[in-house]
């Protein structure tokens, strides 16, 4: 059955209309019938107690000459009431009189009163029984009962009800016809709505806006559902701009993509990237086909397990590093080769950022250094052996080359008056060049130690090494009128020796290459990331550019002239104790305006490794 709740409005108003107007016409009909009742039983109360006083008077003479027939003529005046059932005067002893009955009635007269009563109207089940006292002088001489059936109610209940239900009738028809024109008013906007909804709900299309119809509350829901409309519209139109945004970014994403898969496959080098916290997302065709693993299979594996155990656990750090912190992945690492051959691969990763900073993706390649590897190691050994030889050279000559320094000398004072001139002269070049090759033996074998690291290294105090440089070099500051300054110095893991030879080969420099003006050293340091960075400066002849890099070579010089005396070590000598210890040194000057050299030391063992493994990698 079809529930109310689901009719559509303009039936259901329909229904309400009909409902309440006929309700309320039964309400007021069986109210005026109810009340008419009301009011007719008070007019029958009156109109009988009228008629049975009349009775009662014309009786009197009847009862006063207890003359019965006269008393039923006036009785029978009643005839004319068709209502009246039966009427009885009785004498005051109770005897009766005379008595009238309608034609057919069955009922037997109402017995008189009791003696104390006078009047009384009381009402029955469907009947009414009227007491009147006759007096006569004010003496009661008799009673007269009357019995009048009430059907006249129940007419007039049934006239009055037909006529109640004929009015509903009529009302119904009239309030059918007109609530089916004026439901138009409720129901037209209300169903002009639902049409826009449903087809805004099945076009799905905002700009459609609902007919406002009326000012009344209807019109406000229009309004309101109009807004709402335009303001979907508004957001939807939002929506589907930064849909389609979304959807060319996502676009130039896929194409980027692809172009970077594209590179990547067709680069010799072993590409892979991985996601933000580290795992391999993806492999090109170079690296799946040298280990021999799909790409899903390296994914699942991790890398890990390509590389060297003996490389693996410093790699797997280094990488946790890079992920922690950021920074470039750098690291040389042996890869193994489908067949089981391990080969050294320099791994280097970049992270890339997205614009919140934080990191989206790693982009990382492995190049094949093997060969480049083992002519290191190659050039490392012959490095080492030359190293060894130049030392055992060095040390092994030192002492011939000081006796002919020496006896040369000797023969050069003592027979200075035996030989001639000429002879003099040679014998000068003789000590000369032993002196100038003691020299350089000393400063060879300078070199060759000075990259040699023994042991843990101290963290020492840099000015008390420079104090003792100083003072190593005091005659040699004093005859050249020289001042060395210093600003307040680090303490920095260093061995002694080394800063030291540092700290005196560039003031020597800055002694030696001087111009007219009494040579100013002053020393500083500074700190510069992970590292110390120091720096001697002088006020001497400067160097030009050009020549920045090439001095630190050895026997690398840019004076030959007797003024400037050396072996072209001191500054070779320098680069390779910073080198060893992870630093740089480098010189900034302009020829006539001094020249400060600068070297940095990292600042813990730790780095100071690092810094050596990358310079020997690099
Ligand atoms: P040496 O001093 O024995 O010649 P070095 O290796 O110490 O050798 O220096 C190499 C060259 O660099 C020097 O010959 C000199 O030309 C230049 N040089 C070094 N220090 C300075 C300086 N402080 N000012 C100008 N030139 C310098």
């Amino acid at each position: 059955m079809l529930n109310f709740r689901d009719i559509p409005i303009g039936q259901k108003l329909m229904v309400i209309v009909m409902v309440t107007t006929t309700v309320a016409l039964l309400l007021a009909g069986t109210g005026i019938v109810i009340f008419d009742s009301v009011l007719f039983r008070g007019y029958l109360e009156r109109d009988l107690s009228a008629l049975t006083r009349i009775i009662g008077d014309n009786s009197t003479a009847a009862l006063s000459f207890n003359d019965p027939k006269a008393a039923a003529e006036t009785l029978a005046t009643l005839r004319a009431r068709s209502h009246v059932v039966n009427a009885c005067v009785y004498r005051p002893d109770g005897t009766l009189l005379a008595t009238y009955s309608r034609a057919g009635a069955t009922n037997p007269c109402p017995l008189p009163a009791s003696p104390h009563v006078t009047d009384a109207i009381r009402f029955g089940a469907g009947d009414l029984t009227v007491s009147h006292a006759i007096m006569l002088d004010g003496r009661r001489i008799g009673t007269l009962m009357l019995l009048y059936d009430l059907d006249e109610i129940g007419e007039r209940m049934r006239l009055y009800g037909g006529i109640v239900i004929g009015f509903v009738l009529i009302s119904g028809l009239v309030a059918f016809l007109l609530s089916s024109q004026l439901r138009a008013i409720i129901a037209t906007p209300i169903s002009q709505l639902v049409r826009a909804t449903t087809s805004v709900s099945e076009t799905s299309d905002y700009s459609i806006r609902a007919h406002k119809f009326s000012g009344d509350e209807l019109g406000v829901l229009v309004d309101r559902f109009n807004e709402m409309l335009s303001g979907i519209e508004t957001r939807d139109d939002t929506l589907t701009k930064a849909l389609s945004d979304r959807e060319e970014a996502l676009h130039e994403a896929e194409t980027s993509r692809e172009r970077f898969r594209f590179m990547a496959e067709s680069m010799p080098q072993k590409i892979f990237t991985a996601t933000g916290a580290g795992h391999t997302d993806y492999v090109n065709r170079q690296l799946t086909e040298f280990t021999g693993l799909s790409s899903g299979r390296f994914r699942e594996l991790g890398w890990a397990r390509c590389i060297h155990p003996d490389d693996a656990e410093q790699n797997i750090a280094a990488w946790k590093h890079s992920i922690e912190t950021g920074e470039p992945f750098h690291f040389q690492h042996r890869l193994r080769r489908e067949d089981g051959v391990y080969r050294w691969h320099l791994s280097r990763a970049y992270a890339m950022r997205d614009e919140h900073g934080n990191i989206s993706m790693w982009i990382g390649s492995d190049t094949d250094i093997h060969e480049q590897k083992e002519k290191e190691e190659e050039l490392r050994r012959a490095n080492e052996d030359l190293q060894q030889f130049a030392y055992s050279a060095s040390h092994d000559l030192q002492e011939p080359v000081r006796n002919v320094a020496i006896y040369s000398e000797l023969v050069a004072m003592r027979y200075k008056n035996v030989v001639d001139p000429e002879g003099q002269k040679y014998l000068e070049f003789l000590t000369e060049g032993g002196r100038r090759l003691a020299t350089l033996i000393n400063d060879l074998l300078a070199y060759t130690r000075a990259g040699v690291l023994e042991g843990d290294v101290p963290l020492i105090d840099c000015t008390e090494v420079l104090k003792h440089t100083l003072t190593g070099l005091c005659e040699a500051i004093r005859e050249n009128d020289a001042a060395v300054t210093y600003d307040p110095l680090p303490e920095i893991q260093m061995g002694e020796t080394h800063l030291q030879q540092v700290f005196q080969n560039l003031i020597v420099n800055s002694l030696k290459y001087r111009n007219e003006k009494p040579p100013r050293v002053h020393i500083s340091a500074a700190r510069r990331g992970a590292a110390w960075l120091i720096s001697v400066q002088d006020n001497g002849i400067g160097i030009d550019p050009q020549y920045k890099e090439k001095i630190f070579g050895v026997f690398k010089r840019l004076h030959r002239d007797e003024k400037y005396t050396g072996t072209g070590i001191g500054l070779a000598i320098c680069q390779r104790v910073v080198e060893r210890y992870g630093g740089r040194i480098w010189v900034e000057s302009r020829p006539g305006e001094g020249a400060t050299f600068f070297f940095t030391i990292p600042q813990s063992a730790a780095a100071s490794q690092t810094a050596k493994a990358e310079s020997s990698a690099g």
